[in-house]
C-alpha cells in the first residue's frame, strides 16, 4: 500500500518557538498533504506524518519558506534543542532560551545539500549571531578541530543521535537529565544570570534482553561562565565525535561514553577541547516539574495560556478551535516538552473572549481532562513507527481510563495522580524510564512494566516485571495500587512508595493478591 512509501517530518524549533505564520502553515499541511492531524513532540517540534514521497518536495519547501526548519531534525547529529516553552519575560527563562537557540544554531550542519534538494539552492536560513559564528570557527581555545566546512562534526559526523536541553534552576519542564547535555542557567542574589551548570550523560533508549544497554542520568560535569557555555558545548560534542563508539550502534550514545569511562576521565579530556577547567558545579534548588497549564502572567503585561493535549496529538475539534483562535489573535505558539502547547501574546482584553472559545469546544481546564493525562505520555508506535513491537498512542486511552478504575476500585481519590508513560519499543521516545509507571512494549500486545520515576523527573525507573500481557494489567496495578493506597507515608508519591518498599517486596505482594 501507500504506506511503506509515505514519509514522516519532523521540524526544529528550539524552545518550542513557533511563529503565528508557522503554525498555520502546519495546520494547513496536516490537511493537505498529512493524515488530517497535528502532533507535538516530546522534543518540542512538529511531526507530520503520511506525507507522499511526490509531496516531500512541496511539504519541505513550504515549511522552509515559513521559517520552520527541519535541519537537523534526524541523523546523527544535535537534535531540536529543548528549553522551558513559558514565556515568563524573566531573565533567566530568557537566557535559557536564547542559550538553547545560539547552541542549536552552532550545531546546525554547515553543509549546502540540505536546502538544495528543498528548494532549489534558495537559502532560507536567518543570520547566526556573531557569538555563535565565532565559537563555531574559533580553535584557539583546544585542541584537534577538523580544519573543514563542518568544524564540530568533522567529516564522519556525530556516532549517533545527540540531545541537548537547558533550564533554570527549579523548572524541569525539560526532563533535564535525560539528555546527552543539561544546561542550567546560574544567577546570582538579585537574578542576574552569571553562567551555567552542565549535566552529562543521559538518555533514555536501550535494547530488550542487553544488560549492558540502559537508560541512564545525566551527571554533573561542572559550571562554566556565562560567555564559555557555547565553547563548553562545542568541547563536549567533539569529545563525543572523537571517542564515543562507531562500532556498534547500540552502544555509540555519549552516555556509554561516559559510563565505560567515569566522569572524571571524560572531564578531563573535555577540557582539553574546552581549553580551560571546568569549575565546580553550583548548588541549586530541588527540581520541580511545572506544567504552564492554564492562564498565567507573562510579566510584561500580557497573559499565556497552556493547553493540555493528549500525546500531543491535535485533531478535530481541537484543531480547527486552535486554528481559529491562533488565526484570529495573530498568536505566537511554544510547544512544551510534554507535547501541551502554549498560546503566547495573550492582552489582558482577549482573555475572556478566548477563555469562551475553548469551552464552547469543550477544551477548557481543568474539566475537560483527567489528572492521569495531564502527566501521562506515550510515544507514536502503531502505525506510524516501523521500529514498533506493540500500542502505545493508541492504546493509551485505554489504559488510562482501564488505571483510573483501578483507582476507584482501591478508593484512591480523583486528584491522585502518577506518571504514566508508554512506549511501543524500548527506545524510549516518550521517556517511560524517567515515570512512575512505565509501560515499554516487549512483545505482541505485551509490556515490561518500569517503577520508580517520580514526578519530578530526578529519578530513574527500574524494570519490575517482563512480558505482562495488555489483557492483564489489572492483574499487577491493583495488587500496587492497593498496597501504596494502604502503606503510604503521608503523601508520599506511588514512584517514592515503590522504591521504599522495593521490588521484591512489591512483586511478592503482586503475587499473592486475592483481591483488597
Ligand atoms: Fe517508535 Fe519505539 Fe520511539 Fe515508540 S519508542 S516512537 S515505537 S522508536
Amino acid at each position: 500500500g501507500s504506506r511503506s512509501y509515505s514519509f514522516m517530518i519532523r521540524t526544529k524549533n528550539p524552545c518550542g518557538k513557533v511563529s503565528n505564520q508557522l503554525y498555520l502553515t502546519m495546520d494547513d499541511l496536516a490537511d493537505q498533504f498529512g493524515i488530517g492531524t497535528l502532533r507535538l513532540t516530546t522534543r518540542q517540534t512538529f511531526q507530520l506524518h503520511g506525507v507522499l514521497k511526490k509531496d516531500l518536495k512541496t511539504v519541505m519547501g513550504t515549511i522552509i519558506r515559513n521559517m520552520g526548519s527541519t535541519l537537523g531534525a534526524c541523523g546523527d547529529l544535535n537534535r531540536n534543542v529543548l528549553a522551558p516553552a513559558a514565556p515568563l519575560v524573566r531573565k533567566d527563562y530568557l537566557l535559557a532560551q536564547e542559550t538553547a537557540e545560539n547552541i542549536a544554531a552552532l550545531l546546525s550542519p554547515q553543509s549546502g545539500f540540505y536546502y538544495d534538494i528543498w528548494v532549489d539552492g534558495e537559502k532560507f536560513l536567518s543570520s547566526e549571531p556573531p557569538e555563535v559564528v565565532q565559537a563555531r570557527n574559533d580553535n584557539s581555545h583546544g585542541t584537534n578541530f577538523p580544519d573543514s566546512p563542518e568544524p564540530i562534526y568533522g567529516t564522519q559526523f556525530l556516532p549517533r543521535k545527540f540531545k541537548i536541553a537547558v533550564t533554570v534552576p527549579t523548572d524541569n519542564s525539560v526532563d533535564i537529565l535525560t539528555n546527552d547535555i543539561g544546561v542550567v542557567v546560574v544567577t546570582d542574589e538579585v537574578g542576574e544570570p552569571q553562567g551555567f551548570n552542565i549535566y552529562v550523560g543521559g538518555g533514555m533508549g536501550r535494547t530488550h534482553r542487553m544488560e549492558t544497554t540502559f537508560p541512564r542520568l545525566a551527571e554533573p560535569l561542572g559550571y562554566v561562565p556565562k560567555e564559555d557555555i557555547l565553547y563548553a558545548v562545542k568541547a563536549i560534542v567533539v569529545t563525543q565525535r572523537e571517542n564515543g563508539r562507531r562500532d556498534d550502534r547500540k552502544y555509540s550514545r555519549m552516555k556509554y561514553l561516559i559510563s565505560s569511562w567515569g566522569i572524571e576521565k571524560f572531564k578531563s579530556v573535555a577540557e582539553q577541547y574546552y581549553g580551560k577547567k571546568f569549575e565546580p558545579f553550583r548548588v541549586l534548588p530541588e527540581w520541580e516539574f511545572k506544567s504552564y497549564l492554564g492562564w498565567h502572567e507573562q510579566g510584561d503585561g500580557k497573559l499565556f495560556y497552556g493547553l493540555h493535549v493528549d500525546n500531543g496529538r491535535i485533531g478535530g475539534k481541537m484543531k480547527k478551535t486552535l486554528r481559529e483562535v491562533i488565526e484570529k489573535y495573530n498568536l505566537n505558539v511554544r510547544i512544551t516538552p510534554n507535547q501541551n502547547i502554549i498560546l503566547t501574546d495573550v492582552r489582558a482584553a482577549w482573555k475572556r473572549p478566548i477563555t469562551t472559545t475553548l469551552a464552547q469546544a469543550g477544551l477548557l481546564q481543568p474539566r475537560y481532562v483527567d489528572p492521569l493525562n495531564i502527566t501521562a505520555m506515550a510515544c507514536p508506535a502503531f502505525p506510524l513507527c516501523p521500529l514498533a513491537i506493540t500500542e502505545a498512542e493508541r492504546g493509551i486511552p485505554n489504559i488510562l481510563k482501564r488505571i483510573r478504575a483501578v483507582f476507584d476500585k482501591v478508593g484512591l481519590r480523583y486528584s491522585q495522580s502518577v506518571v504514566v508513560r508508554i512506549t511501543g519499543c524500548p527506545n524510549g521516545c516518550a521517556r517511560p524510564y524517567m515515570a512512575e509507571l512505565g509501560l515499554v512494549g516487549d512483545g505482541p500486545n505485551s509490556y515490561q512494566i518500569w517503577l520508580g520515576g517520580n514526578t519530578k523527573q530526578t529519578s530513574l525507573a527500574r524494570s519490575f516485571m517482563d512480558k505482562v500481557k495488555l489483557h492483564d494489567l489489572e492483574k499487577v496495578l491493583e495488587p500496587l495500587f492497593y498496597y501504596w493506597k494502604q502503606r503510604r507515608q503521608s503523601k508520599e508519591s506511588f514512584g517514592d512508595f515503590t522504591n521504599r518498599i522495593g521490588f521484591d517486596k512489591l512483586k511478592e505482594h503482586v503475587e499473592k493478591w486475592e483481591g483488597p
